[in-house]
C-alpha cells in the first residue's frame, strides 16, 4: 500500500482525498495556495505545503512546485483529484520520472484520450459505438468534405481533435455553410489549442448527456459501475446528475457497461475512468473518455456502495479491484446538487467570507464541501463550494430527499446557486426524469 499520498488538489475533492486516504491508514500531505491556508484538509492533514501564491498558474498548476513539495515530504503517490493537472499527460510522465506514482492511468492512456481523433479512433477498434463521423482528420479537398457530410446527413459538427472544455466546435446545418465552417474552426483550433486537426460528426439534435463510470487494475480485472445521467447543464457545466439514468434498462446497461469494461483491458487502462455518451433513441454515442475521477462519482457510490477513490488508492498500489462485476448490484436512486459560489440568476462568481453553514442531515443524505463557519471562498478558483448527495430506494425518494436538503441547508455571507437548485428539484419536467442536454438553457430562456 502507498505510505503517503501528496493531494495535488484544493476544496471538497482535496477533502474527499484525505478521507479515503486515512481510512486506508495512508498518510497525506496538503499541498496548498497562499490563498487556501484555511482550506479544511489542509488543517487535517498530516502535513501540510505552501506551495506558491494564489493564482492557479503559480500553484496548483505549477509542475516544479508540485514535484518539490513530493520531493520534501517523502510522498510515495500522487493524487490529482479532478481539473488542475489530473489530464496533463506531461505532469503524469514527470510524476514517474520523478520517482512517485501517479494515481491514474498511464501518460499515454492520458495523451490517447486527451486527442479526441485518437480517442475516437482507440474507441472504435474497442468496439464501444461511436458517434457517425470521418474517421480521423479531415483533409483539404473540398470534394470530400462535402461527399463526407452528405452520407453522414445533417445538421453535422466540425469539431477540434485539441478542444475541450466544451471549446473548438461549429455545427453545420447545410452544405452552403461547410467549407467556411471547416476553415474557420481549423483556424480556431491552431490558436488556440496549438493543434489544427478537426473532425466531423453527425450532430444529435436532442440527445442526454449519459456516463458509464469503470474501475481497472493492473491484474487484467475491468469492471463497470453502471451509469449516470448529467444532463442538466448550462453551458456544458453540469448543474445536477443522478444515477442511475432515468429510463435505461438493465439489459442497455449492462451492454454498454461490459463495452467500456472490455475496452478498459483492450487498451490497458489502469484507475478509474469515465466513458461520456451523448444518448439519443435507445442509442448510446461515444464522445470522449474523462482519465480521473469526476465531481459526480458519489451519487454512483451511493447506489452501488463501492468507494471509487478508495479503489483509485488500492488500484495505484498494485493491489487488485476489491470487486467483481456480480459483486456489483444497483440500491435504489442518488441525486446530486453542485453547489457554486455564484448569483443564482446572473451566475456572477460571490466569493466571500461564510458567516453562517448548517448542512442538512438525516436519512440518505450526504454533504461533500470543505467550507464551515468563518471559510472565505477566495476568488481565484472554480465557485464550486460542495455537493448535496440524496439516495433513496426509488428516484422519488432521492428527490424529495433533495428537496428537504435544499431548504434545510444555510449558506450565509455569500450568494449560491441554492435557488436555482430548488427552482429545478420542483420542476415537473426534471421530476418526471429523462431531460435532455438542452432543457436548462431552455428552462432559463438562454437558447
Ligand atoms: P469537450 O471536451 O469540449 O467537453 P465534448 O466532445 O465532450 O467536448 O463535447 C462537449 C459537448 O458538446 C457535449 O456535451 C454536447 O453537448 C456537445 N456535442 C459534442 N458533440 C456533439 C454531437 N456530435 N452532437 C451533438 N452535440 C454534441
Amino acid at each position: 500500500m502507498l505510505e503517503k499520498v501528496l493531494i495535488a488538489n484544493r476544496g471538497e475533492i482535496a477533502l474527499r482525498i484525505m478521507r479515503a486516504c486515512r481510512e486506508l491508514g495512508i498518510k497525506t500531505v496538503a499541498i496548498h495556495s497562499e490563498a487556501d491556508r484555511n482550506l479544511k484538509h489542509v488543517r487535517l492533514s498530516d502535513e501540510s505545503v505552501c506551495i506558491g501564491p494564489a493564482p492557479s498558474m503559480e500553484s496548483y498548476l505549477n509542475v516544479p512546485a508540485v514535484i518539490s513539495a513530493a520531493e520534501v515530504t517523502d510522498t510515495v503517490g500522487i493524487h490529482p483529484g479532478y481539473g488542475f493537472l489530473s489530464e496533463n499527460a506531461d505532469f503524469a510522465e514527470r510524476v514517474k520520472e520523478s520517482g512517485f506514482v501517479f494515481i491514474g492511468p498511464s501518460p499515454d492512456n492520458i495523451r490517447t484520450m486527451g486527442d479526441k481523433v485518437q480517442a475516437i479512433k482507440t474507441m472504435k477498434a474497442a468496439g464501444v459505438p461511436c458517434v457517425p463521423g470521418s474517421d480521423g482528420p479531415l483533409g483539404d479537398d473540398a470534394e470530400t468534405n462535402m461527399r463526407l457530410a452528405k452520407e453522414i446527413g445533417y445538421p453535422i459538427i466540425i469539431k477540434a481533435s485539441g478542444g475541450g472544455g466544451g471549446r473548438g466546435m461549429r455545427v453545420v446545418h447545410s452544405e452552403a455553410a461547410l467549407i467556411s465552417s471547416i476553415a474557420l474552426t481549423k483556424a480556431e483550433a491552431a490558436a488556440a489549442f496549438n493543434n489544427d486537426v478537426v473532425y466531423m460528426e453527425k450532430f444529435l439534435v436532442n440527445p442526454r448527456h449519459v456516463e458509464i463510470q469503470v474501475l481497472s487494475d493492473e491484474h487484467g480485472n475491468a469492471i463497470h459501475l453502471g451509469e449516470r445521467d448529467c444532463s442538466m447543464q448550462r453551458r456544458h457545466q453540469k448543474v445536477i446528475e443522478e444515477a442511475p439514468a432515468p429510463g435505461i434498462s438493465e439489459e442497455l446497461r449492462n451492454k454498454i457497461g461490459m463495452q467500456c469494461a472490455n475496452a478498459c483491458i483492450e487498451f490497458g487502462y489502469r484507475g478509474a475512468g469515465t466513458f461520456e455518451f451523448l444518448y439519443e433513441d435507445g442509442e448510446f454515442y461515444f464522445i470522449e473518455m474523462n482519465t480521473r475521477v469526476q465531481v459526480e462519482h458519489p451519487v454512483t457510490e451511493m447506489i452501488t456502495g463501492v468507494d471509487i477513490v478508495r479503489q483509485q488508492l488500492l488500484i495505484a498500489s498494485g493491489e487488485p479491484l476489491e470487486y467483481k462485476q456480480s459483486d456489483i448490484k444497483i440500491h435504489g436512486h442518488a441525486v446530486e446538487c453542485r453547489l457554486n459560489a455564484e448569483h443564482p440568476d446572473t451566475f456572477m462568481p460571490s466569493p466571500g467570507t461564510i458567516n453562517n453553514f448548517h448542512p442538512p442531515g438525516g436519512p440518505g443524505v450526504r454533504v461533500d464541501t470543505h467550507i464551515y463557519n468563518g471559510y472565505a471562498v477566495p476568488p481565484y478558483y472554480d465557485s464550486m463550494i460542495g455537493k448535496l448527495i440524496t439516495h433513496g430506494n426509488s428516484r422519488e425518494v432521492a428527490m424529495a430527499r433533495m428537496r428537504g436538503a435544499l431548504s434545510e441547508v444555510v449558506i450565509d455571507g455569500i450568494q449560491t446557486n441554492i435557488p436555482l437548485h430548488q427552482r429545478l428539484c420542483n420542476d415537473s419536467g426534471f421530476n418526471a426524469g429523462g431531460v435532455n442536454i438542452h432543457y436548462l438553457e431552455k428552462l432559463l430562456g438562454i437558447s
